[in-house]
């Protein structure tokens, strides 16, 4: 995922630079947290940490920059209940003026232990968030221990040992890559870790859970996929999932030639009632999606690129990392200026396995390319904002509402970059005529040798060296180019490398079609965006406009309402409708707008019809792409 995060003790940085390497080892404080979910249906989890200390001011933090948010995400407004106690006496506590995620509390003399206790009044209602999001119903619950915890200054993650417990609710079962040490019914107790690494390994939770390992017997590391649903009609997916996800971790092996985690846990919840996200970490990814979407046949294909992309991050994002964006806690900001190699390489290779493992058709996989294309090549940011800075900028804007996306742009570092990567690797194909490829890369960047969970972290020039063990090229300047480059229209030039062409036609693709029977929930019911360039809902409300094209150019914005279409009351279907009819007619379609209580009659002078993107084959060149999704 994107994401973000923070800053702290000077010595902490100065050590973590001297090194590229950070293993994880700790010398500093022992902490034990004691977690208490059985309240979870209620949405409010208590928390108790027993966190050695001297007399005088004992500063804490909240952790406020989250990894893999990319950006300072801790729930700071959900923590209450906050208690700081020594000996059984209640302590002075207060919050740092400067900073709402920092507490200094007031030890008397003579004491060596602080008890602190806090809740996390965990939201009620589905909101937009990443991990602070909801993450609680009535039969499950995943457990983001960075919500649940404080920790004190003057220490890196790496440095401080937690030995956490948790209890649940009756009959729950679990699945996370933290190690059990021991359990007794409700309550788990689990092997000390770094605090850098039980940030990292969230529990999922519930009523409803089930375990299907996808690596042979005895193979090591071993992986496993736990999944937690709000029913258990919706964990009874085909074989052919389980299979598809075997695959996932078979072909990655083959990518990437290591693997660097001792035990992986894909986690992922189905509920319609959380956040929707994928989240990665070292040795398991939090992932989150609707209850159905692996038990109907639309739902997994919406859903198939979700665990792909957070486990590539295993070894692009949590393995090989920006060096500026590997901060030593949770403090300390991250700056976000390399995502493009983080969450763009990331998405590209999430897409490639998607399609190696099975999980979409090479047709699917195409559809899908050809949206993330059609959707660039139209968008209007690209005038105004280079690809580089949607990932600078990313900390403070990736809260953005969905209206007015197209102008803002806010994160095509993921979508852009998808098109870059292939532009990159259709380039080393070209050079080496077919004897490398940007797997090579990735065996070079992220390979050997396998181990246990580490960060190595790279730069900008790390990149374009790598690039150039693989084939000699100008990648300094290519990349420079890719990230300063201003529109209008995408960077098509690895689709058609790659012996494919960007077309349009009036019939909906297979991926369109699934998303269309999606309705709401993909914002896609009416899909616009490259003919008159607006998308809507089912019920009219406009979502967003594309600057420059014929809907704005009438006056149509977002967060209006298409009332009627041509007379008649307005619906998906009446809209395609009078779309069609206007393919032989001079008239213009007529829309009956509301706006803020106003109600305004808009024509739209277009006589197109509807537009799908497609990839059709280039025969004049070899089929790379075809290649490249191909099972290794
Ligand atoms: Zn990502």
């Amino acid at each position: 995922m994107g994401s973000r995060w923070g800053f702290r003790k000077l010595v902490c940085l100065a050590i973590f630079l001297l090194s590229s390497f950070s293993v994880f080892g700790a010398n500093g404080p022992a902490v034990a947290l004691s977690v208490d979910a059985s309240d979870a249906p209620r949405k409010i989890f208590h928390a108790q940490l027993r966190i050695p200390a001297k007399p005088g001011t004992l500063t804490l933090y909240y952790p406020k920059w989250i990894p893999g948010e990319h950006g300072p995400t801790g729930p700071i407004t959900d923590l209450t209940g906050l208690k700081f106690t020594a000996s059984g006496k209640t302590l002075k506590w207060r919050r740092d003026r400067l900073d709402g995620f920092t507490f200094h509390v007031e030890v008397p003399a003579g004491e060596n232990e602080v008890v602190a206790n806090l809740d996390y009044a965990s939201p009620a209602a589905v909101e937009p968030g990443y991990s602070s999001g909801m993450a609680a119903t009535e039969k499950l619950y995943v457990v983001s221990w960075n919500t649940l915890l404080l920790y004190p200054a003057g220490y890196g993650s790496d440095q401080l040992t937690y030995s956490a417990s948790l209890r649940l609710p009756a009959g729950w079962k679990f699945g996370t890559s933290l190690h059990v040490s021991s359990q007794v019914g409700s309550d788990i107790h689990f092997a000390p870790v770094s605090l850098t690494m039980l940030v990292d390994g969230p529990v999922i939770t519930g009523e409803y859970l089930k375990v299907v390992p996808l690596t042979p017997p005895g193979e090591d590391p071993p992986a496993e996929l736990d999944l937690a649903a709000d029913s258990a009609a919706a964990l009874e997916a085909p074989e052919e999932v389980w299979e598809h996800y075997r695959n996932l971790v078979k072909q990655a092996g083959i990518l990437f030639g290591a693997r660097h985690y001792t035990d992986y846990h894909f986690l992922l919840t189905l509920s319609d009632h959380v956040a929707h996200f994928g989240l990665e970490h070292h040795e398991s990814n939090d992932s989150r999606a609707e209850e159905r979407r692996l038990v109907e046949e639309d739902g997994r294909k919406l859903i198939a690129g979700l665990l792909p992309h957070e486990y590539v991050h295993s070894w692009n994002g949590k393995y090989r990392r920006p060096a500026d964006l590997a901060t030593p806690d949770y403090e300390q900001p991250m700056q976000t200026d390399l995502l493009w190699v983080y969450e763009g390489l990331t998405s590209y290779l999430g897409d490639v396995l998607t399609a190696r493992s099975g999980e979409l058709t090479p047709a699917l996989s195409r559809d899908g390319l050809a949206q993330m294309a059609a959707d660039l090549d139209h968008r209007s940011g690209r005038i105004w904002r280079d690809l580089q800075d949607t990932a600078d900028g990313v900390p403070t804007m990736q809260s953005a509402p969905k209206a007015w996306e197209d102008y803002r742009r806010p994160v095509d570092y993921y979508d852009e970059d998808v098109l870059n990567w292939l532009w990159a690797d259709v380039i080393i194909r070209q050079q080496t005529k077919g004897a490398k490829s940007l797997d090579d890369f990735c065996k070079l960047f992220h390979g050997a040798p396998s181990g246990p969970p580490m960060v190595k972290t790279y730069t900008f020039d790390d990149v374009v060296n790598g690039l150039n063990q693989v084939v000699a090229y100008d990648w300094r300047g290519f990349w420079t180019e890719r990230l300063s480059n201003h529109g209008p229209g995408a960077p098509l030039a690895g689709i058609e490398g790659s012996g494919w062409k960007l077309v349009y036609d009036e019939n909906p693709s297979e991926l369109d079609r699934a998303q269309d029977r999606d309705g709401d929930r993909n914002g896609r019911s009416v899909n616009a965006h490259y003919s008159v360039g607006l998308v809507a809902g089912s019920d009219g409300a406009i979502q967003d406009t594309v600057e420059g094209m014929v809907a704005a150019k009438a006056g149509i914005g977002p967060g209006m309402k298409i009332v009627a279409v041509n007379g008649r009351r307005f619906s998906p279907e009446v809209w395609r409708d009078a779309m069609q009819a206007a393919k032989t007619s001079p008239s213009p379609i007529e829309l009956i707008v509301e706006n803020t209580d106003y109600f305004r009659v808009v024509k739209l002078d277009y006589h197109g019809g509807e537009k799908y993107p497609h990839l059709v084959r280039d025969e004049s060149k070899p089929d790379l792409l075809t290649e490249i999704y191909r099972a290794k």
